[in-house]
Parts: structure tokens; sequence; C-alpha cells
């Protein structure tokens, strides 16, 4: 279970809706199994089918969160044309086990967001609770 306040929830899905058809992508800030705030991200590959980190910013997001005493707990991007389900590459480069995975689709009308835990390459779905 992962919580997510509304605001971060619509963070996330305005960002893939801006950033489409490129695939947007970033990390999420917070403790446990909370989320506080949506880091967005540069996507380096510029792609509607894939996506890369910048490393110099996913050192400055890590560095961040630490100050505040926070945690990246885990990672988002969008789907523009396929499903909200992780793609045998997002499966193959999913290096955390103890991270949220999360895919906002926009295959259909309205944008759906979903999350999972991946682990040694089998994906769990994860409920998500959305929170004030
Ligand atoms: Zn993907």
């Amino acid at each position: 279970m992962i919580k997510i306040p509304q605001s971060v929830y619509d963070d996330i899905v305005a960002h893939a809706l801006e950033q489409n058809p490129i695939e947007a992508c970033g990390y999420l800030a917070g403790l446990n199994d909370e989320v506080t705030y949506a880091i967005r991200m540069k996507n380096t590959d510029n792609s509607p089918e894939h996506f890369s980190f910048d490393p110099q910013e996913q050192f400055d997001a890590f560095k961040k969160t630490q100050n505040e005493g926070l945690r990246l707990i885990g990672m988002y991007h969008s789907h523009p044309l396929t499903p909200a389900r992780p793609s045998v590459e997002d499966i193959k480069l999913a290096y955390d086990p103890n991270i949220s995975y999360l895919i906002v689709s926009l295959a259909e009308a309205l944008p759906e967001l979903k999350s999972f835990k991946i682990k040694d390459k089998t994906v769990f779905k994860e409920e998500i609770e959305v929170i004030l």
C-alpha cells in the first residue's frame, strides 16, 4: 500500500499529460509508505516508449530528500500508448524491491495510475490510497 496526497496524485497525472506523447518520469519523496511530494525529472531519452534519468538530477533529488529527512520511496513514469503495467524493460530495470513503481497510462480516455512492487523480476500490484 502506498499513500499519496490528492495534490501529488494530480501532479503526477498533470506531468504525464504535459509530456505526452513523450514518457514523463520522476521520483516520489516521502517516508515509509506515505508520499510527501513528486519530483519531476527530465526524460533524457525523450522517447514515447522508454525513459532514462539524468544522473546529476538523480543525485540532486537524492540529496534534497535526504537533507529533508525524507527518502525516495517511489518512481513514476507514464505510458502514453500502453496500459498501466510494467513493460518487460521496466521489469528488467527495476533494481530496488523496496520502492514503489508507479505508472500512469494515457492509453484510455481517462489517465490511469497504478503502483507496483517489483522483486526478483516478479511484479506485485500495490494498492494506492489517495489521502488529503
Ligand atoms: Zn514503462
